[in-house]
């Protein structure tokens, strides 16, 4: 739910919120950060490498974002926020610092690797570098693997940064959101994947489009997340 009164919110959160405090920051890059969140709450969570969790942003506020890395065991939890800088969330994310207490709602959701595929083919933009770095992670064997990763131009670098092994492709100026992805994909399908499709939502009804028309893949072997939408606030 993105938007909520905060009369509510402050009656909600106590009960469903996990505290957290903010022990690391990173700045990978000026658009892209990585932070680190510790608390006793944290422990012995259930969760799958896909799933998401939730921040109050503002006082009415909340947007959804996913652990780059989950450790149950001892309580932390790692993000990486793309800042777009058109949003609260946004605000937010390059707001935290170290110290900094933390309300977690979740994790929870539903995107999860496919442990019985063949392939794995990644899809995705900025906001699922943290996404694909859970789910490489997740990976019974990182040999059959596959994807990019659509970034500003002149970011090439960030999935190094984040650590992530997939190829960035650079979105050229006034280039339309998921054409670097789709001239990508027509060089390096493979057909024996299973394709993780996430981010901009227009990008990935196009792709999913061309996965299933021009590239022959099958419905189940999809599986998506949209993460924002133009000119739409919380997805
Ligand atoms: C399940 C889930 C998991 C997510 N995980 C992550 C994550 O790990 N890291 C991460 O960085 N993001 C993640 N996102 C995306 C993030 O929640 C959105 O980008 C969200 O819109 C940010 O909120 P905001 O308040 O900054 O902007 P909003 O108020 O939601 O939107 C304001 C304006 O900004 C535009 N906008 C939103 N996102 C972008 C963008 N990426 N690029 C350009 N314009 C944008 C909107 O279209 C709108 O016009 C996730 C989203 C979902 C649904």
């Amino acid at each position: 739910m993105p938007q909520m009164p905060a009369v509510l919110a402050n009656t909600l959160m106590p009960w469903f919120a996990k505290p957290s405090q903010v022990t690391h920051v990173e700045a990978l890059a000026p658009r892209l950060k990585r932070v680190r969140f510790e608390g006793t709450s944290l422990r012995g969570v259930v969760h799958e490498p896909g799933h998401e969790v939730e921040f109050r942003v503002s006082a009415t506020e909340f947007r959804h974002y996913t652990p780059s890395l989950l450790d149950a065991q001892h309580g932390a939890m790692e993000v990486v926020f793309y800042l777009h800088g058109q949003g609260p969330g946004s605000a937010w994310a390059q707001g935290l610092k170290a110290g900094d207490a933390v309300d977690i709602l979740g994790p929870g959701g539903r995107l999860a690797v496919d442990p019985d595929a063949d392939a794995h083919l990644f899809l995705g933009d900025e906001t699922c570098l943290g996404l694909f770095q859970a789910m490489v992670r997740a990976l019974p064997s990182p040999l059959r693997l596959s994807g990019a990763v659509e970034v500003e131009p002149g970011c090439e670098d960030w999935v190094e940064k984040v650590g992530v092994s997939l190829t960035a492709v650079a979105r050229a100026p006034g280039q339309a959101r998921g054409e670097a992805l789709s001239a990508w994909l027509a060089g390096n399908v493979r057909g024996d994947a299973t394709c993780y499709l996430a981010g901009h939502a227009g990008s990935i009804v196009r792709l999913r489009q061309e996965l299933l028309e021009r590239h022959g893949f099958d419905k189940r072997a999809l599986r998506s997340k949209a993460y924002w939408a133009d000119g739409k606030r919380g997805l």
